[in-house]
């Protein structure tokens, strides 16, 4: 009716098995303007749909098996801490402080590795409770601020009442982009954090003055894995899970989240959740 081509996925019996076609639909027009039949063409991807399934099975399976021996390793460290702590013994308490930190590191990848399965597979749970969202603002930009000591993170508004939502989630949203706004912008001095209440809603805005994100780039950094491939932006290390997560934990509290940038100006990243989730 609208004379345009379409692209969809759609899925077809063949031989008595189900098989994934991507399509394209195109209308074709005679001298006069006339629609007269519609073209068909379609690419079989099955294959491909299930090798991506099989990787993300792997994943999944694969950050639960790092799971146990790092979980192990982490009590050992802590047990070592505990029973060196009166001793003097050359640097082995210094060692075993950053051998304690590489453990939070890598249990924090292998924690994000599950939450993005858990999100591609829709299974994110959230645990919904009353919270104070002033206080766990305060407390997740102290976190921050305590790694930090080129940047001065700046909170401006509040909110009036408790709101219901995932506590432990929202903060990792928020680490999420306030640690982003650190990193992207080596240059700048300043992240501001705005809390907006409106009536049934609250927003959070998280401004920085860093390399901003180019145009085309703005959609596409809420994607699995993905990462701006430019020498500033990969100078930064992370494995593009972080934005994917925050987005995937916004849209379970039914809320949203996008970014508004320019490039050399830098990036405000918003989110909005009703205060009912
Ligand atoms: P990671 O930072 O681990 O790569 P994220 O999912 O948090 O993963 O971010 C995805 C990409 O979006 C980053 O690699 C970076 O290129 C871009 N990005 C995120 N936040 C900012 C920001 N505040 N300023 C500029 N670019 C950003």
């Amino acid at each position: 009716k609208e004379k345009q081509t379409l692209h969809y996925e759609e899925i077809y019996k063949i031989r008595n098995r189900e098989r994934a076609f991507i399509s394209s639909k195109f209308p074709l027009i005679d001298s006069l303007g006339n629609l007269y039949a519609i073209g068909f063409m379609a690419t079989d991807i099955t294959e491909r749909i299930e090798l991506e399934n099989r990787k993300d099975e792997f994943i999944s399976m694969a950050s639960h098996e790092l799971k146990t021996p790092i979980t192990s390793i982490k009590v050992f460290t802590q047990i070592l801490q505990r029973q060196t702590k009166n001793t003097r013994i050359d640097n082995s308490k210094l060692y075993l402080k950053r051998m304690d930190a590489q453990i939070n590191r890598l249990s924090n990848l292998i924690n994000e590795l599950l939450d993005v399965s858990r999100i591609q597979s829709d299974k994110l749970m959230l645990n919904i409770s009353k919270i104070n969202l002033n206080k766990l603002v305060k407390e997740s930009v102290e976190n921050i601020q305590a790694t930090t000591d080129s940047h001065k993170i700046i909170v401006r508004g509040s909110i009036k009442n408790k709101i219901t939502a995932d506590k432990d989630r929202i903060e990792q949203v928020l680490i999420n982009l306030l640690t982003n706004a650190i990193k992207y912008s080596p240059k700048g001095k300043k992240v501001l954090l705005n809390i907006d209440d409106n009536k049934d809603k609250i927003m959070i805005s998280i401004k920085d003055y860093g390399m901003g994100i180019p145009k085309k780039y703005q959609a596409k950094i809420f994607e699995r894995f993905f990462r701006i491939d430019d020498e500033r932006h990969s100078a930064s290390p992370g494995l593009g899970m972080g934005l994917f997560i925050s987005k995937g934990i916004i849209e379970k509290h039914k809320g949203k989240i996008w970014v508004e940038s320019k490039v050399n100006k830098g990036s405000t990243f918003h989110f909005i959740l009703p205060k009912k989730a």
